[in-house]
């Protein structure tokens, strides 16, 4: 049943943000005979800077409702101007990014709309009655829960990483549709008073090679062993929360339901059980190869290759091999 889809477009550093553009890839490859159009809330400026990266996104139609009173970004003033157009437009199906900004406008626009919202999903579909299929985990990361909503527009939030974005696909441009939102009587309802910009930190989750260490390393000098091999392999290090939890590696490098969701040609998992609290997270690699001295762990099931072997002595032979 064709639907009509809306992916809220966030700009992140004048281009379309990633998660933006993982939504509308996944919604173009899953959604069949659906419209996937795309509305961007910002100032003339910055939608100037970000047009030609807006004109390669891959919706049909891209709502740009603009004005120079967004050059403040404020998540209450842009819910009730989401609010204004979703009644307007009636889309089936609304979909945010659950970035900082997305988690907060989300709710917001969620309770304006006295709509249902399922947040932080981990995959999307459409059922045969044209719902919206949100799965997301539950209790605690046991269980993974696919929720239908009853109320119209289906709402979703989607967490960054959990879908593919394919760069190299070239999409026709969309039908570009400028409007000046009607904003009498929404305010920002918080007044900025200071703003600084922070450094952007480097964006490892889409990196081609992806290797963690988990709890089976046993100690900090064995898992400082994964940054001297990800050196050598020019790959990313990650952890388990495990590993974090014992100091052994920063928390902004954690993989997982409360870390981050990668998807890289290559994962390798050194000492990692694969608690589904972890894997939820390493689902979109390519390969994924598990080293791991119990063959029963889950991770040796979902891995492609799987070898059972101490994880340190794996990793020194490797860091021999590549020092050669
Ligand atoms: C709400 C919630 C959120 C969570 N979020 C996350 C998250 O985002 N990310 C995450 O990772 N976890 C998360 N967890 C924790 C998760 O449930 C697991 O506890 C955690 O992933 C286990 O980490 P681990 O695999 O490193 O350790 P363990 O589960 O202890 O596994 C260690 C593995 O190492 C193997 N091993 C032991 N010795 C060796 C050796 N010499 N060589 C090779 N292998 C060896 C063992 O066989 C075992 O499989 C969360 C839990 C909860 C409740």
């Amino acid at each position: 049943m064709a639907k009509n889809v809306l992916v809220y477009i966030e700009i992140d550093s004048n281009k379309v943000a990633r998660v933006s553009k993982e939504i509308i890839s996944h919604a173009l490859s899953n959604f069949s005979d659906s419209d996937i159009n795309g509305v961007v809330i910002a100032d003339e400026k910055t939608v100037n800077l970000a047009l030609d990266d807006l004109k390669k996104c891959g919706v049909k139609n891209l709502y740009i409702l603009i004005d120079n009173i967004f050059d403040t970004h404020s998540t209450c003033l842009f819910s009730g101007v989401l609010e204004r157009f979703i009644l307007e437009n009636k889309p089936d199906i609304l979909l945010i990014g659950a970035t900082p900004d997305g988690r907060d406008l989300a709710p917001r626009l969620a309770s304006k709309l006295n709509i249902g919202l399922t947040a932080d999903c981990t995959d999307l579909q459409i059922d045969g009655d044209g719902k919206l299929l949100a799965t997301r985990p539950t209790y605690g990361g046991k269980m993974m829960a696919t929720i239908i909503s009853k109320t119209v527009p289906d709402f979703a939030t989607v967490r960054p990483g959990a879908f593919k974005y394919n760069s190299e696909i070239v999409h026709d441009e969309p039908e570009l549709v400028y409007i000046n939102p009607d904003i009498s009587g929404l305010s920002s309802l918080m007044e900025i008073i200071s703003s600084e910009n922070k450094p952007k930190a480097e964006d490892w989750t889409c990196s081609e090679i992806i290797i963690a260490g988990g709890l089976g390393l046993k100690t900090k000098e064995n898992f400082d062993l994964i940054y001297k091999l990800a050196e050598l392999l020019k790959a990313k290090p990650a952890a388990s929360r495990a590993a974090v939890e014992q100091g052994w590696a920063q928390q902004n490098i954690q993989v997982g339901q409360t870390g981050n969701s990668i998807s890289p040609k290559l994962y390798i998992a050194f000492g990692i059980s694969g608690a589904m609290q972890h894997t939820v997270g390493i689902t979109n690699s390519d390969k994924i190869i598990a080293v791991n001295i119990d063959k029963d762990a889950p991770i040796m099931h979902l891995a492609d290759f799987a070898i059972r072997d101490d994880a340190v002595n794996v990793i020194n032979s490797l860091i021999q091999k590549l020092s050669n």
